[in-house]
C-alpha cells in the first residue's frame, strides 16, 4: 500500500518505530534504520566460548548457545520487548526472529538445526496473553532458517513462580 494513499494515511496515523518511537520510513518494518544499526547485538553466535555457553557448561550438554541482544533497563531493547510481551505487538517478535535467523543461517552449528522448539508457556498464561512470545519469535527464526517450528514436543507441566526472588541455582531447579 505505497503511494499517495500510503502517504495520506501515514500523515494522520504515522507508523512508529517500536524501539525509539520515531516515525518509520515507508521501507522500514517495525524498527527504524537508525535503531537497527544501534541495537546492542551480542554476536554470541560467532564466539564458541560466549557467556551464554559458559553459563551452561557443566549443567547440560550443548553444541552451541547464543543470545540475540543485550538487555539494559530503559533501553531500546526493553522498550521493544515490553511492547512485544505486554502490548500485543507480536509482529515485533516475528520480525526480530527473522533478522536473527538471517544472522544465524550461515553459522555452524545453527545452520544445521532440524527444527525449532519454543519454550512453552503455562496454558493459563498463554490464554491471558493471547500468544506465546517464544513461539512468535521462533516463527521468525524458522522462516529465515528454513526449518519447521515444533510446538507439540515440549509442555510446561506446572506454573513457575516468579523467578525474580530466587537464587540462580533455585531458578535452574524451578525451570
Ligand atoms: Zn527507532
Amino acid at each position: 500500500m505505497k503511494g499517495l494513499w500510503y502517504d495520506l494515511v501515514n500523515l494522520f496515523f504515522p507508523r512508529l518505530c517500536q524501539a525509539c518511537g520515531n516515525a518509520l520510513a515507508p521501507a522500514d518494518e517495525e524498527i527504524c534504520l537508525h535503531c537497527m544499526f544501534l541495537l546492542p547485538y551480542t554476536n554470541f553466535h560467532l564466539d564458541g566460548e560466549n557467556a551464554m555457553e559458559q553459563a551452561l557448561w557443566g549443567r547440560v550438554p550443548v553444541q552451541g548457545a547464543a543470545a540475540f541482544l543485550y538487555f539494559n533497563k530503559g533501553s531500546r531493547v526493553q522498550h521493544m520487548i515490553h511492547r512485544f510481551k505486554y502490548r500485543g505487538r507480536h509482529q515485533i517478535g516475528t520480525f526480530l526472529g527473522r533478522i536473527y535467523g538471517y544472522k544465524l543461517v550461515k553459522q555452524p552449528p545453527y545452520n544445521t538445526v532440524d527444527m525449532i522448539i519454543p519454550v512453552p508457556l503455562f496454558k493459563k498464561k498463554q490464554l491471558k496473553r493471547g500468544y506465546n512470545q517464544s513461539e512468535v519469535f521462533a516463527k521468525g527464526l524458522a522462516m529465515a532458517l528454513g526449518v519447521p517450528v515444533e510446538t507439540n514436543l515440549l509442555f510446561r507441566i506446572r506454573e513457575s513462580e516468579s523467578q525474580t526472588r530466587k537464587s540462580q541455582d533455585e531458578r535452574w531447579e524451578n525451570v
